[in-house]
């Protein structure tokens, strides 16, 4: 599966001891950490940087973002040009994102208007804010109604609401509190009133004129959030990646479902301000996160592993797999760490033959060309001629890309092609962040209502030979959380919330 749009990344820094010195770390370690997290998001890039003291301009907050990749927004091949973005957004602290549009709101904007960290501009420092957002607000809609009608949005994204929300909740503490004489919000307080009116993921970050750094996450942690130190830095990042491979940091934690992290000169504060509910979306176990994360304590890969282990305990095939023609091939890329375990419990050969083209886009929004781009993507190598093809895949969502590399197997020569997925079926939307279709859109609509019936029907949609699905206890037994503390909505169709479960009715 690669046919959905991915979703957010977001990163966040901030410098110990500064001496008062802006540095040229701070925007080169968002960058990489922003490249380490390109698979969450390659529409646009951005990073938002506080500078101390301040510089001709006068400005505390700067920002540079653009549509495109890491890559292409920050000059990886005009050095010269990349070494200047840099110079020019030394700073303290900041905040970077990846961003890939979230279903329903794309129409109403350009990319370029879309693309984070958001600025809100404002003559008081602690007033004047960048934020970055990961994650999706299920009841946008009756928060935008609720909104004062002056309110003129420029984008229908979540991030501007969320921004807005944050701006009534400071000049509300504000208001409350200038007769105490106190004027600053404390924004531990103003999270907490933003917050309690949210339904749905959301994994925020928020860099302030006068140097605070607030990161956010929602009560349910459906979207991933970790945050580390070391002797130069506090970070904070999507995935463990940014902070391990990026900063070298070891001592990774996750930020707690429902709390906030307050970092400055005084160091990193914690605060629990919602009831923490884990309910962690299984979805960024199996195909989001990249393998060598971890996500709530676990490795990745690991349990990627074991959803291997799980689809071999079950392959109806097993009495036919001694012969020599069989042949393992995993989907790029997700897929091998099961694949791997998959082979060596059923003693089958493991063959890396269909190759992803990673200069091409994996994302598609047009629908018209997903086809097109998508059989440019994949090539398939010889080595499947006269085999009998086992593809291990990680999920099926609208089927295409199934469907193609089926066909590619086939016209080089494969004599079988059986597809395995570590996902169970995926029969209804996410309302909290990942872009899958509409229920009438996914590739198992129409295909029955049993495990069987779904496996069958989707066998005859991607002409394979057999087409085998993960269990869903069998998906929870390979993650090793217990299953309410994890979202399987897309799977049962019981959402972990209120907005969620209205939203699905509607649908
Ligand atoms: Fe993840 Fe599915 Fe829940 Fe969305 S509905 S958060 S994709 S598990």
């Amino acid at each position: 599966m690669k046919g959905i749009g991915e979703e957010c990344g977001v990163a966040a820094i901030y410098m110990k001891n500064f001496g008062k010195e802006n540095s040229k770390e701070v925007p080169k370690n968002l960058v990489e950490m922003l490249s380490s997290l390109q698979h969450r998001g390659q529409a646009s890039a951005g990073i938002c940087v506080y500078r101390f003291p301040d510089d001709i301009e006068g400005k505390r907050l700067k920002t540079h973002k653009d549509v495109g990749l890491v890559s292409e927004v920050f000059r990886f091949n005009h050095p010269q040009e990349r070494e200047n973005i840099f110079r020019n957004h030394k700073g303290i602290a900041g905040i970077g994102h990846v961003r890939y549009s979230t279903s329903g709101l794309r129409d109403s904007s350009t990319l370029e208007d879309e693309a984070q960290p958001f600025l809100r501009r404002h003559e008081r420092r602690w007033k004047r804010f960048g934020i970055g957002f990961n994650g999706h607000i299920a009841n946008y809609e009756e928060l935008i109604n609720n909104l004062p009608d002056d309110y003129d949005f420029e984008t229908k994204t979540d991030t501007e609401l969320l921004l807005q929300l944050i701006v009534l909740g400071l000049n509300e503490f504000s208001q409350e509190n200038n007769s105490k004489g106190i004027v600053k919000p404390n924004l531990f307080d103003v999270s907490k009133r933003v917050m309690k009116q949210l339904d749905g993921a959301y994994a925020l970050t928020s860099i302030f004129g006068d140097g605070n750094l607030l990161i956010v996450r929602d009560s349910k942690g459906l979207r991933p959030m970790v945050w580390g130190e070391n002797n130069k830095f506090y970070a904070v990042a999507s995935e463990s990646v940014a902070l391990k491979q990026v900063l070298g940091m070891s001592n990774i934690r996750e930020v707690d479902p429902g709390s906030a992290l307050l970092i400055n000169q005084d160091g990193c504060e914690i605060k629990q301000l919602l009831k923490p509910r884990p309910t962690l979306c299984q979805f960024e176990l199996v195909y989001f996160l990249k393998s060598i994360s971890s996500h709530s304590g676990k490795s990745v890969r690991e349990i990627r592993k074991n959803l291997g282990l799980k689809l071999a305990e079950r392959e109806p095939l097993k009495h036919l797999l001694n012969d020599k023609e069989w042949l393992v091939v995993p989907a790029p890329q997700t897929a091998i760490p099961a694949s791997e375990a998959y082979t060596a419990c059923l003693k089958l050969p493991l063959g890396f033959e269909i190759e992803k083209n990673e200069t091409l886009r994996g994302f598609i929004n047009e629908s018209s060309r997903r086809k097109e781009i998508m059989e440019r993507i994949y090539m398939v190598h010889e080595g499947v001629k006269g085999k009998k093809i086992i593809l291990i895949d990680d999920s099926l969502v609208r089927a295409e890309t199934s469907k193609i590399l089926i066909e590619g197997l086939r016209e080089s020569g494969a004599s079988e092609v059986h597809v395995r997925f570590t996902e169970p079926p995926i029969k209804h939307p996410c309302f909290y962040g990942i872009d899958f279709p509409t229920r009438e859109e996914l590739g198992v609509y129409g295909c029955g209502e049993t495990h069987e019936d779904i496996e069958r029907g989707i066998a005859e949609k991607i002409r394979a030979d057999s087409v085998g699905f993960q269990r869903i206890d069998d998906l929870v037994d390979a993650i090793g959380i217990p299953e309410d503390k994890l979202c399987l909505a897309c799977l049962t169709g019981k959402y972990p919330t209120k907005a969620g479960q209205r939203l699905s009715l509607e649908a």
